[in-house]
């Protein structure tokens, strides 16, 4: 028997010790529960002494007290010690705390079982850090996936590799919906382009097409000046920001991330997460990873933009607009190659005296010319499946697939005679006005041909039509 001071002192020590310290009967029930374990759980020595209550409170969920009593048993009847066994309580206030046990069974001096001993350290805050440095991980970890996969990524692949982003980061992040919206040249109007919703989420890709920024100025206003938005709460947004406060409280959105995408120091649009239903708060260290995506997606945009518009330059006529004479090329071989080769057109056109044209009234107007010739071309082949094209200087080519010789000769007839009603002055040709020569070749029974052929035929057939005088078309089938 130890004496009373000295039992006293070690009371004391247990009483204001730093961490939970409690014992119990083989019973299970509370026979010390110190100050730590009160400021901890909420709940007063006289509340939970002398009986087993106490564990119902601190963990509610039935299956789960059971598992953890099971444990506490096997301590008090097998004398198997616990050790950084973790668990998560529910305080008197509510708050979910996270614990780590250290438990062992004593005996009294005669080595009667008289229960179990608990020591417990509250590791929220540390468990919580932990949490989020391993969270930030896994989302690097993906940004890297994502960067990789971007880098060297083809242009007609970006869409869906567009939308496979925001599936993983709505998934990431469990909020509700990830989006990108654009802004359309000239900087009046806004679209989604790209969408995820998790399921049961509502997706807008349909309806928010066209949206004029002003109707959001406050938000659109922060994402041009390259500023990103992070409402933690929609209902703190300002009073500038009303419309879009009542526009988000509509689709029942609680908090939002809207961070701008922008390609040389211009925004043209924002990658978007909406927390639906619930509130979502993004910490500081995901806000700047999820600008990195940010511009990873804007890059990618900006680049796939300045291929479409070189590859669109390779095929086209800068003076005209029309098809220029490498895609001719490639599409008359494309289509000489083909089963469809059976009633395949090809028209020759050009300019008659054009040399004249230009040496009186110049090159400008020259060009103007060979322009609106090109326009009547267009107008008359107007099958998505026609390609009109300028073949080089004054001579222009259309090929017409599916179509006979005489569909081949009343389209020639047609552009002849427009060019014609033009009535563009020219005072070195025949009619006063300027007039086109055509020779059309028309492939009539199926069969394998070369394009140089078929090219031959439709030139040797324009400088029939050139000798015989001039604005008229000159047809042949092969
Ligand atoms: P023909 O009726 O026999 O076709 O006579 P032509 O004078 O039209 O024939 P030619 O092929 O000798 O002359 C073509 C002229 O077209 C040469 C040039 O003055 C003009 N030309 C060719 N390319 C261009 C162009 O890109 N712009 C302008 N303005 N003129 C061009
Ligand atoms: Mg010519
Ligand atoms: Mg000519």
């Amino acid at each position: 028997m130890v004496d009373d001071s000295s039992a006293r002192f070690h009371s004391l020590i247990i009483e204001h010790a730093p961490v939970w310290v409690n014992t119990l009967d083989t019973e299970g029930r509370v026979t010390l529960w110190n100050r730590a374990a009160e400021r901890i759980s909420g709940y007063r020595r006289e509340e939970v002494v002398g009986h087993a209550a106490v564990w119902e409170w601190l963990y509610p969920d039935r299956e789960y007290r059971a598992t953890l009593l099971a444990e506490a048993e096997v301590v008090i009847r097998e004398g198997r010690e616990m050790a950084g066994r973790e668990s998560t309580i529910l305080t008197r206030s509510g708050e979910e705390r996270t614990l780590s046990w250290h438990a062992q069974r004593f005996f009294d001096d005669d080595g009667a079982l008289l229960g179990a001993s608990a020591i417990a350290e509250d590791i929220t805050e540390r468990k919580q850090l932990e949490e989020r440095a391993q969270r930030q991980h896994r989302l690097q970890a993906i940004v890297s996936a994502i960067s990789a996969q971007f880098a060297d990524i083809s242009a007609d692949a970006v869409d869906n590799a567009v939308t496979g982003v925001l599936q993983r980061l709505n998934e990431f992040f469990r909020m509700g919906r990830a989006y990108v919206i654009r802004f359309r040249p000239g900087g009046q109007t806004m679209d989604l382009v790209h969408e995820w919703c998790a399921p049961g989420i509502r997706p807008f890709l349909d309806e928010m097409q066209g949206i004029p920024l002003e109707a959001h100025a406050w938000v659109t206003g922060q994402i041009r000046r390259g500023r990103t938005v992070h409402v933690p709460d929609v209902d703190d947004l300002p009073e500038a920001a009303a419309f879009e406060q009542a526009e988000f409280r509509r689709q029942s959105i609680e908090s939002l991330l809207l961070i701008p995408l922008i390609s040389d120091q211009n925004a043209f649009g924002m990658l978007g997460f909406d927390s639906v239903n619930q509130r979502f708060h993004w910490n500081r260290e995901e806000i700047t990873t999820l600008q990195v995506v940010a511009d990873i997606i804007a890059g990618t945009f900006a680049r796939k933009q300045v291929e479409a518009e070189l590859a669109r330059q390779a095929r086209v006529d800068g003076l005209t607009g029309l098809a220029n004479r490498r895609q001719f090329d490639a599409v008359l071989e494309r289509e000489c190659r083909s089963r469809r080769a059976v009633n395949l057109a090809l028209l020759m056109i050009d300019i008659d005296h054009f040399k004249p044209y230009n040496d009186r009234f110049g090159h400008q107007r020259g060009d103007d010319c060979l322009r609106r010739v090109a326009a009547v071309l267009q107008e008359a082949a107007h099958r998505p499946t026609d390609l009109v094209a300028r073949y080089g200087g004054e001579e222009f080519a259309c090929i017409l697939p599916d179509t006979t010789l005489e569909g081949a000769r009343a389209v020639a007839e047609r552009v002849r005679r427009e060019v014609e009603a033009l009535q563009l002055d020219h005072p070195d040709n025949a009619t006063g006005g300027v007039t086109v020569s055509l020779g059309v070749g028309v492939v009539t029974e199926r069969r394998s041909l070369e394009p140089e052929a078929l090219l031959g035929e439709a030139d040797r057939l324009l400088y029939c039509a050139k000798r015989e005088g001039r604005n008229r078309v000159c047809v042949a089938g092969l």
